[in-house]
């Protein structure tokens, strides 16, 4: 089948008015809203690497949408169009209705376009989405924002995706497979967070991607960790490791001042909010357990480990 009918039956579907060129032509032309910013995002899914091989094709095309969105999310951004490379070993029809369907449920949750990309054989399956949104001008919420006396906050439960990763089959495979993106909490933090990031490779390492931006380090509290039931009932370092190194939560951990948290919460929010410690002028990240301090080795995901 040539790659052209692909398109036309999967990934050709009408698009958003603000979109004056969308599938067919060399490029899209999309009109941007008056004085906002471009915010802009790619990434990669290998089969075998960043999802198990046996993941179902709706899954995947959700999930190569998703993890885009909650990068813009990151910044603040309203989502507003997608691309989507994609590398096929094999045409199977019925793997590119699921994938499609996966895809386009994910784009429409968040009112996202399909406007364009490119399909290609190769030996391994491979998805790539480039995602744009907007925001006001300056009002981007980036990583190096942070204040000493900030509170961390993460959106959500973390380590579920990793306990789920290890337990195929039990319930939160769910959230490892259908991350949700917190697109809506992310442009509610505009002018409120000092600093934001996704956490994608694990809270520990993703936060210390804010401390090293902001140049300065936190305190982590170990209890207040928003972790599911089912790792409440394991070893307690165990459920520590699935939620400061475990990847694919998609929550996003933020920095904002005490003032500004009590401003947010005063808005409807959609996704629980807890504060997990603050940010602290010494550098480093310090782990305390019922008030005492507790040393912690803990490594995030290493792509080239
Ligand atoms: P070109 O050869 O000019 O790069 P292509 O023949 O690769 O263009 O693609 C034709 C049109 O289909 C383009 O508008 C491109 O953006 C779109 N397209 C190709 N692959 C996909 C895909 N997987 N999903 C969505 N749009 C696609
Ligand atoms: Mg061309």
């Amino acid at each position: 089948m040539a790659e052209f009918s692909i398109i036309d039956q999967y990934f050709k579907r009408p698009s958003k008015p603000d979109v004056s060129l969308g599938i067919g032509d060399d490029s899209a032309i999309v009109t941007p809203p008056p004085s906002q910013q471009l915010v802009i995002c790619t990434d990669t899914l290998v089969a075998g690497r960043h999802f198990p091989l046996d993941t179902s094709a709706h899954a995947i095309g959700w999930k190569s949408v998703a993890v885009n969105l909650s990068d813009l999310a990151a910044m603040g951004a309203k989502p507003h169009s997608i691309l989507l490379a994609l590398s096929l070993p094999t045409v199977d029809h019925d793997w590119l209705a699921e994938f499609s369907r996966g895809l386009f449920d994910c784009c429409d949750r968040f009112g996202v376009a399909l406007i364009g990309g490119d399909t290609t054989q190769s030996t391994q399956l491979t998805i790539s989405v480039t995602a744009l949104g907007w925001i006001e001008h300056g009002q981007a919420i980036t990583r190096s924002g942070a204040q000493v006396g900030d509170y961390i906050c993460v959106s959500g439960q973390i380590g579920d995706a990793a306990y789920g990763l290890q337990h195929l089959g039990h319930p939160l495979q769910q959230r490892l497979d259908y991350p949700t993106p917190r697109c809506h909490l992310g442009q509610q933090l505009k002018g409120l967070a000092s600093s934001m990031i996704d956490i994608s490779d694990g809270l520990a390492q993703d936060l210390s991607h804010i401390l090293k931006a902001s140049k300065l380090g936190a305190k982590l509290l170990l209890d207040q960790l928003p972790i599911d039931e089912s790792l409440k009932s394991i070893d307690l370092r165990q459920a520590w490791h699935y939620a400061l190194a475990g990847g694919d939560d998609y929550e996003l951990c933020f920095t904002i001042s005490p003032q500004n948290y009590e401003k947010l919460l005063r808005q409807h929010l959609d996704v629980p909010l807890t504060i997990i410690g603050e940010i602290a002028q010494q550098t480093g990240l310090l782990f305390e357990y019922m008030g005492e301090i507790c040393p912690l080795d803990v490594h995030g995901y290493q792509h080239f480990a």
